[in-house]
């Protein structure tokens, strides 16, 4: 290793010059990062790692550097993609050939899948060019707010080992936070890239529902799931992004609408450099912001602390200081995105996973004595607690006699939050608020209330509910530990959030600050 290329702090760009540059081979990159994976064992971020497979990968990726090098770049062979070579972990949702699939489930706890999610196909040698460093944890089959609920045990999260690091994408957040990755995927149904992408002090960018494609990414609620990039910046998701998105003949919702170069995008600046954010307007929702959010959301919400509405209230002057405008809007409807969406979720859930029968793949139980039993028993044993809640919750609420008065109504409810977030976008360009309504709690605390964890993903689930593109900047601290900063955007509309989280990580440095031992 030659130069001063620091694997630990260089941006994904940086990555990649350092791979061109030869300071570095992509083999040597990606065996810095599984070292520091194995050195970190107790975050329990990876599921799942392949040595032999990763060095595979980074070896055809230098192969292909080697190839250009010599032949200078010539325009037959053509240039390398920006992420060539560059390593990536994917939560462990993401089906892929060369590592075991869990879902942070028992009932997968084996399994190997025959082909790779169209993301990680996108990412990988042949399109993207990015190394697979392995799998990362996740709470079981993405439902859950603190990856407590994975099979394999929780996540730490390295800004206070003894707390969570936010779910269900945690492993991927905490892996980006700790440097054990300099990048991953995730998956968002509501709320779980941006949630723990604010508790481990990361960015994070859930796409409009369709921009990025479902195909291999193991279903939980699929008109609500979405995969997204994780990373350290604004700047590295636009790459990340790019390179994921776009549609997808094998997801029957995949959106047919073409995608911004969204590394261009953030480059987008009015003349006055000063004033990168001259002209566009940030609407602040009252029922997001203090006193008023208790009233607003009643029983179904939980006010964010006084922390975390400050580090979120000064990210929001720093968005003026750089020339935006506020505008008041409102959300009258937001406090019944948690209920409408714990109808709806566990509806979609209880019908997706009903494929886990153990009669083609997955767990199967050793002791029964005719097909109904072992498919009871089977998951029985294969799911834990709260995946059980859901398919019994979602079961019921679809079941004749219930259908209309939750399923049904849960599904208004969510058409009036989606033409509420309409309303108030039609005054402004994007909305500020916090991703949570707290920072990452203790390992333990909220386990035994199901209902005060559902509470935690007010900020997130109305914005799943409506499709709508939203991005987690890190925006400070509260009492030590990271807090986000939502900014949600309409449909198709990623390239403007990239770029005002882009302009704001310009001016401030909360992205770059990583904890201590890491
Ligand atoms: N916390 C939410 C839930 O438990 C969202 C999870 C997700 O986005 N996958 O369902």
């Amino acid at each position: 290793m030659a130069g001063n290329f620091d694997p630990l702090t260089a941006d994904l760009t940086q990555h990649q010059t350092a791979l061109m540059t030869k300071q570095i081979s992509a083999v040597e990159l990606a065996k810095v990062f599984l070292h520091r994976a194995q050195a970190h064992t107790e975050l329990n971020a990876f599921l799942h790692i392949n040595e032999a497979a990763t060095v595979a990968q980074a070896s055809a990726a230098d192969a292909l550097i080697s190839t250009l090098g010599s032949a200078s770049r010539s325009p037959e062979i053509g240039h390398l993609q920006p992420l060539h070579g560059v390593p990536i972990g994917h939560k462990d949702i993401f089906v892929t050939r060369d590592w075991i699939t869990t879902a942070g489930s028992k009932m997968l706890q084996n399994y190997a899948s025959p082909f790779d999610a169209t993301v990680v196909e996108k990412l990988g040698l042949g399109q993207a060019g990015m190394v697979t460093l392995g799998k990362l944890n996740c709470d079981e089959f993405a439902m859950g707010s603190s990856n407590e609920n994975s099979a394999f045990g929780a996540v730490q999260n390295p800004w206070d080992k003894t707390r969570i690091p936010g779910g269900s994408s945690g492993g991927s957040a905490a892996a980006v936070a700790a440097g054990l990755v300099p990048c991953a995927t995730g998956t968002d149904t509501g709320g779980s890239l941006r949630q723990p992408a604010a508790m481990c002090g990361i960015t994070a960018i859930k796409p409009t529902y369709g921009r990025v494609s479902r195909y291999g990414m193991i279903a939980f609620a699929s008109s609500l799931d979405q995969g997204g990039p994780m990373a350290r910046s604004a700047k590295d998701c636009a790459l990340l992004l790019n390179a994921m998105c776009g549609y997808d003949e094998k997801d029957s919702t995949s959106a047919q609408v073409a995608h911004e170069d969204y590394t261009a995008k953030i480059c987008e600046v009015p003349a006055d450099a000063k004033k990168p954010l001259a002209g566009l307007r940030v609407g602040i929702p009252l029922q997001f912001w203090g006193e008023k959010t208790v009233a607003a959301l009643g029983e179904n919400g939980l006010q964010a602390t006084n922390g975390v509405l400050l580090a979120c209230w000064n990210a929001v002057q720093q968005l003026q200081k750089l020339g935006a405008t506020l505008v008041d809007v409102s959300l009258p409807r937001i406090g019944l995105s948690v209920p409408a969406y714990y109808v709806i979720a566990p509806a979609e859930a209880s019908s997706n996973l009903s494929r886990f029968d153990g009669v083609r793949y997955g767990h199967r139980a050793k002791n029964y004595t005719d097909l109904a039993s072992m498919i009871s028993n089977t998951r029985a044993e294969g799911f834990g607690a709260e995946v059980q809640r859901r398919i019994l919750t979602g079961t019921y609420v679809l079941c004749h006699g219930y259908y209309d008065a939750y399923y049904l109504q849960a599904q208004r409810v969510r058409r009036l939050i989606a033409q509420d977030f309409q309303a108030a976008l039609q005054s402004c360009d994007v909305l500020a608020g916090p991703v949570a309504p707290t920072t990452a709690w203790k390992i333990g605390a909220k386990n035994n209330d199901p209902v005060a964890m559902y509470l935690e993903d007010i900020y997130t689930l109305g914005v799943s509910l409506a499709g709508l593109p939203a991005l987690s900047a890190p925006c400070g601290f509260s009492d030590g530990m990271p807090v986000g900063l939502q900014l949600i955007a309409n449909h198709y509309k990623e390239g403007n959030l990239l770029n005002v989280a882009h302009q704001y990580q310009t001016a401030t440095d909360w992205h770059l600050r990583r904890p201590e031992g890491f």
